[in-house]
């Protein structure tokens, strides 16, 4: 079945662009301009993924990724005109899946659909690369336990529940506070050094935890 790519983006010029590569790239697309009317469109006909413009009449990208989560986990690549908002958006945990900064090429902004629903296609449990159990915080890869200190399982996991998510330095130090670990923001770094290490003694052909410059870490399964 086509997956149907929602682009929801008032410079028609840009979603006319967008479309046409979109649709090249095998999607069915559907464009709306406005947030409001974009809203209705994903409760009655959820799309396979929404690229999300901030700036919108009727409701802006922002409340409307939060209003999308609230029913939804489709798939959100949110479009901002500033490079810097994307911090910004980093911290607020809008629940969207990935950033793209005006203006960007259509070509990019096609390869990131793809990962982000290859991602969503869930592997099968024995071809997953590691699976984690909560009850006694393991981490398991390829049926062998990882050693890893409270504060390693908690950035680990927290980034392992949403692949593909950037996870700002302040989001993964929000996370290990919430397991009453006292971390500090200039440790989180160090903390992931010795993640990438462990991972890499029973990984060491595969990257996964990514850091994005500037940004934070992402895990890509
Ligand atoms: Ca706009």
């Amino acid at each position: 079945m086509t997956a149907t790519i929602l682009i929801v983006e008032d410079e028609s010029d840009l979603s006319a662009i967008i479309a046409d590569y979109v649709t090249a790239a095998g999607y069915e697309v559907d464009v709306i301009a406005d947030g409001r009317a974009a809203l209705t469109r994903v409760k009655h006909r959820s799309p396979d993924l929404i690229v999300l413009d901030i700036m919108l009449p009727g409701l802006d990208g922002l409340s409307l990724c939060k209003q999308v989560r609230t029913f939804s986990d489709v798939p959100i690549i949110m479009v901002t005109a500033r490079v810097e908002e994307i911090d910004r958006l980093l911290g607020l945990e809008t629940g969207a899946d990935d950033y793209l900064c005006k203006p960007f090429s259509p070509r990019e902004l096609v390869a990131r659909i793809r990962a982000i629903l290859r991602r969503q296609r869930k592997p099968d449990d024995d071809m997953r690369l590691f699976n984690i159990d909560e009850p006694t915080r393991t981490v398991r890869i390829r049926s062998q336990a990882l050693d890893l200190t409270p504060t390693e399982y908690s950035l680990f996991t927290a980034m392992a529940k949403r692949p593909g998510t950037i996870h700002s330095r302040a989001q993964l130090l929000d996370f290990a506070s919430r397991d009453n670990l006292d971390v500090t923001d200039r440790a989180i770094d160090s903390h992931i050094k010795n993640l990438r290490r462990k991972l890499s003694v029973l990984l060491p052909d595969v990257e996964i935890i990514h850091s994005v410059y500037g940004l934070g870490y992402r895990i890509e399964l």
